[in-house]
Parts: C-alpha cells; structure tokens; sequence
C-alpha cells in the first residue's frame, strides 16, 4: 500500500456540535460526555478523488483510505479484508410477495467473522498511530474479537470483559487471538463499567463502542461499499441489527459524506433500526417521541449483538431513522428463530440471530405497509452464523441395523 493524501480537519461533539477538538490527539467521550465525529475537507476531497478509481482498486475497506482518519500507511493494520456480497433471498423473497428479492448484506465473511472487524480495524490503527499499546473492551462477543485480533496484529495487548452467557465461540476466540479475556456476572454496560474504571489504574485505552471516535469511520464503509455496489444508488430501504447503532450511525455519515463529495445524490434509503423485544431501548424511545433512551432493565434476547440496554449514541441513531423516515422495530426470539430457520433452509443462507431479526422485521414491515413489495431492500447479515448455537435436528442411524431408506427419505 503506497501513502495517500488523508483529509481530516477536526472533531466535533455529535450532540452539541462543538468542532474543537484537534486531530492526531487520543480523545474519548466529548466534553459533553457523547461521541466525537471526525470531519473532513470534504471540498479538496471532492477535487482530488474519484469514486470510481477507489473502488477499481480492490480489496476491502482499506481500499477508502483518503475517506478514513489513519494518515500513515505504516499505521494500517490488515488481515485481508473483503468486500461483503450482497446475496438474494430468492426463495423467501417469493414466500412473502416480494416483487425482486430482497438482498443481504453477508458482513460474515470479515476477518474474525463479523462486521466488528470493520470499525475495530480503524480503532486499532488509530490507536496505534497515536502510540497506544493497549486495549480495553466490553463486548457482547463480536466486538472483542475483532479488537483482540486486529489488536494482537499490531502487538498490542487487549483486555476483554464479556457477560458470562456470550456465545462459547466467541470467548474461546477472544482469547485464541491473544486478549486477557475474563467472564463478568452481568450485562454489555456492567462490563463498559469495568473497563471505564480501570483506565487509571491500568493506562488501557477504553474501546467500547463510540466512546473513541474511529469505530464509526470503520463502520462507514458499509455505506461506501454499498454504493458502490448498486451503481452508486442507495436502496429504498435497510434493516440493520442496532445495538450501539455503530454501523447505522457509520452508514448515515456515508451517505452525507458521498453527497457531498457527489457521488450520490439526496435520496437516502428508509432506515429500520431493528431490535429484540427483551431489550428494545431504542423502539421505546422512537415510539415515544424521545431524542434519548433510557437504560431497558432486565435485558433478555439470545441475538446476544443487539443486548445492549443502553446505547450512548441513542440520539443518533434516533435522528438517521427518523429524518430517513424509517422506523425503530422490536421482533421477538421466536421471530427471529423462525427467520433464521426460513432464510437456511429456502435460500441456504445461515443467518446469526441478528441478521435474521432484521428478516423478521422486514417481513413484519412489509406486512405493515412499511415497505413495499417492490422496494429494494438491504438486511444486514452482521456476523457468521457458525458463531452460535444451532439447534441439533440430526436424526441417529446404528449401520449395524439394516437401512430403512424409504423411512430416511419420508422422515
Ligand atoms: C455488534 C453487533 C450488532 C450491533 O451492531 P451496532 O452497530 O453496535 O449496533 C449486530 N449484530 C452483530 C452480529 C454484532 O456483532
């Protein structure tokens, strides 16, 4: 990778505008305690750059590197990332009266399985670009494992707290990938706790999510990428699997970002921020009119990515999907069981939980008028559906028995 030209100006304070805070300097939370974010000058870009020359280069999202924060080639940690396919839900785009099929957004084929590898990359190399050398997260999984392998990448050292039910796979990775990875009696924001108060005591750098600013620019490429794919136009609508609302978040300031620079125009698609109904805190606010959501008690789904009772980012979420005209739904386990079970075995998709929640909603949306059969549609696959537990339909066979094959066939 030869340098390139990079174009960051400043910070700003997404709630309170504040645009202060200097570049090339380690920041965490605004000074009113919400996420910082990164602005370019988005008028030389929109000289020096051509969309389409970026996206002939190839490769994954390191490919956007004039439109990312990490300025020295030499700071760029890579594990050979790959643009994501966007793959047709042919048959059950029929099963529910879909007039084209609806297309998932397979973010499974990332380093580490998931999506997570896209804003933790930035996070790292960022980090490392500004002499950090070690790293502390909260995660529901996914998380931790993008930042304990991107982390080890760059000879960090990574500190991962996790809620003591997170999917095996992932604990067992986090550590398989060189983080000091413990189990915590709590949830996502005890963890966070844990973590935001060891900063003294341990000089670590606090990762969680949009408490350090570069998460979101990693995350933004979804939405490059996304034009990109569809011929620099936008769909009518997306369903993303919210729990921080990174990704949403990311991919709104894409779009802004690509209009500017013009690469697209005005349109933007519908925004459904979609999340399970034993931890909903971003649908209670929407549906109550509020900018701000509150801590959701209790929290309960097994799609352990969107188990995030609280969301420091909450208004930002709240103000893409309303000024998208979009909307902030809750479907249930069962939905999302039966969404994932429908996706695997029609179109041989196997979704994780939380991609098949953004299924579950979109089937509810269509229903509901929503959407319409003739919108093109994106769902969000955010993770490999090999990380979590499957449910075990195997029959048994004794090969010392004969073979009954018309009972096998029939059964
Ligand atoms: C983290 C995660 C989410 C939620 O992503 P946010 O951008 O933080 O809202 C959804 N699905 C999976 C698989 C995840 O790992």
């Amino acid at each position: 990778m030869t340098e390139k030209p990079t174009y960051v100006t400043h910070l700003e304070c997404g709630l309170t505008g504040e645009d202060d805070y200097a570049p090339d300097v380690i920041h965490g939370l605004s000074r009113a305690g919400r996420p910082l974010l990164v602005r370019y000058d988005l008028e030389t870009m929109a000289q020096d750059l051509d969309r389409d020359a970026i996206w002939a280069r190839g490769g994954g999202f390191w490919k956007w590197r004039e439109l990312l924060p990490v300025r020295k080639t030499r700071d760029v940690v890579s594990l050979g990332e790959v643009d994501t396919p966007l793959i047709p839900l042919a048959h059950v785009s029929r099963d529910l009266g879909a007039a084209s099929p609806v297309l998932v957004k397979d973010e499974g084929r990332l380093p580490t399985g998931s999506f997570k590898a896209r804003g933790l990359a930035l996070a790292v190399s960022m980090a490392k670009a500004l002499g950090v050398d070690k790293l502390a997260i909260p995660t529901n999984g996914n998380a931790g494992a993008a930042m304990a392998a991107y982390g080890a990448a760059a000879g960090m050292t990574s500190y991962v707290f996790c809620p003591d039910d997170t999917p095996e796979a992932n604990v067992r990775e986090i550590a398989l990938q060189g983080a000091k990875v413990w189990r915590v009696n709590g949830l996502i924001n005890d963890c966070g706790k844990i973590v935001g108060g060891g900063k003294d005591a341990t000089g670590w750098y606090d990762v969680s999510t949009l408490k350090e600013p570069y998460r979101i620019e990693g995350k933004k490429t979804m939405g490059l990428e996304l034009a990109a794919q569809l011929g620099w136009t936008l769909p009518d609508a997306i369903f993303y699997p919210t729990g921080g609302g990174t990704g949403l978040i990311g991919m709104w300031k894409a779009f802004d970002e690509m209009e500017k620079l013009g690469w697209i125009g005005a349109k933007r698609p519908k925004m459904f921020a979609v999340q399970a109904e034993g931890c909903a805190p971003i649908v209670r606010a929407f549906e109550a009119g509020e900018r701000h959501a509150e801590l959701w008690e209790d929290a309960h789904t097994y799609a352990a990515g969107i188990r995030v009772p609280i969301a420091v980012g909450d208004f930002l979420i709240l103000d893409a999907v309303r000024a998208s005209g979009g909307a902030a739904m809750a479907v249930s386990d069962d939905a999302i069981e039966e969404a994932r079970r429908a996706a695997g075995t029609r179109d041989g998709m196997l979704l994780c939980p939380e991609g098949a929640a953004t299924l579950a909603a979109y089937q509810r949306a269509l229903a509901a008028g929503q959407v319409t059969p003739s919108d093109r549609v994106v769902l969000f696959n955010c993770g490999s559906g090999l990380k979590y537990p499957m449910p075990d339909i195997a029959g048994l066979l004794d090969r010392h028995k004969p073979i009954d094959y018309q009972a096998l066939m029939n059964g």
